[in-house]
């Protein structure tokens, strides 16, 4: 190749780049105000990733419905608190698109064209939704929705032709079952007309709550949100789950399970500083009551400026529904086209 064709290659090439940015795609449900566990499971990674990639946000207020479907206020009133929450962590809808998936139609059209492709026994399988279904007061009244939200799950992400996931570890079998949809459509269509996608893991992919018992989740009210109060932060990080046999200052203490330095771990800016605690935790000599101190100054400190941004933009409810509006206008044209792929796919475009 001559340096000339080279060098037009070259800007060709960066100018595919920067035009076909990848595409990121994630989402909350609608059922209550975001937690420490979205801001070190996704959130943060969602505010670095919005500089580098087409980045679409989508507030999932049908899938909060699937579990609240007898108390569609939860999900309602907490649509405008989730914007907030991402506003306040540094979410821009200059760079982000900030969508609600109840106003994009062709989601749900295509939760039902990809119905057909799933069987009730793979939805069964998936981990993540028998836990669920285990930890909810369901009986033997499972709502329909509520087995079969992973096919909407990957109905939002094939939607926006997404191969980039930022998520918690619990959402892994529903990027399997998005792929595996994918797969079967493209058979279908003879065409690879979705995109398979991948996760992406932050370094705490699982926080737990500050019991220990299991993952901070909205759900199940176990949570330190982002709007919380000092009051309400110290009092978490005093109940806060050790060592149950860590008695004595003296005694060695054990930091595997001991949630203080999980959090530490998750939020504490200086790693050597940690790493030299849990030393010392383990030698013996260093208390509960110090480790928590030092904890909670830490997630005062990350907390405050988030809170008092936050009070801001939930003052303004008009701003907060203008931006998801946009963002949902946006967003119909790319979810229709893809729709009509799959319509084509199933041979149902006559008109
Ligand atoms: P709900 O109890 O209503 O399901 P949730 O707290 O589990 O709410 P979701 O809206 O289901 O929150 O999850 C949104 C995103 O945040 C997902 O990517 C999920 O993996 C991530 N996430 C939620 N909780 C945690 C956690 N404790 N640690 C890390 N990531 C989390
Ligand atoms: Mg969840």
């Amino acid at each position: 190749m001559s340096p000339m064709v080279q060098f037009r290659s070259h800007i060709l090439h960066n100018q595919i780049h920067t035009v076909k940015k990848e595409k990121v795609l994630t989402g909350d449900r609608a059922t209550g105000q975001l937690h420490l566990g979205h801001f070190v499971g996704s959130l943060q990674q969602r505010v670095a990733l919005q500089n580098d990639y087409e980045q679409t946000i989508l507030v999932a207020d049908l899938q909060g419905l699937t579990d609240n479907g007898h108390n569609p206020h939860k999900v309602s009133s907490n649509i405008l608190n989730v914007v907030a929450d991402y506003l306040a962590v540094g979410i821009d809808p200059q760079k982000t698109t900030i969508c609600l998936q109840s106003a994009i139609p062709a989601l749900s059209e295509l939760t039902m064209y990809y119905s057909n492709l799933v069987s009730v026994a793979r939805l069964q399988r998936n981990p993540t939704v028998k836990n669920e279904i285990a930890g909810k007061s369901f009986g033997g009244s499972i709502p329909t929705g509520f087995l079969t939200y992973p096919i909407s799950q990957a109905a939002d992400i094939t939607a926006f032709r997404a191969t980039l996931i930022p998520v918690g570890d619990d959402q892994l079998p529903m990027i399997e079952q998005t792929n595996e949809i994918v797969r079967k459509l493209n058979h279908i269509a003879q065409d690879d007309i979705l995109v398979e996608c991948r996760p992406l893991l932050s370094k705490v992919p699982r926080l737990p709550s500050t019991d220990g018992k299991s993952k901070m989740s909205k759900s199940m009210g176990n949570c330190i949100l982002l709007s919380s109060g000092e009051k309400d932060i110290s009092k978490a990080v005093k109940s806060m789950y050790t060592d149950p046999n860590h008695l004595a200052v003296e005694d060695p203490g054990k930091i595997e399970g001991n949630v203080v330095f999980t959090y530490l771990d998750a939020f504490h800016p200086d790693s050597a500083y940690v790493d030299d605690l849990k030393i010392r935790y383990q030698k013996g000599g260093l208390g509960d009551g110090a480790t928590k101190k030092i904890l909670e100054e830490c997630l005062q400190e990350t907390l405050k400026p988030i809170r008092e941004r936050r009070d801001t933009f939930i003052s303004d409810k008009a701003q907060l529904i203008e931006i998801l509006r946009i963002g949902s206008e946006k967003s119909q044209d790319e979810s229709n086209q893809v729709l009509g792929s799959v319509k084509r796919a199933f041979g149902l475009n006559l008109f």
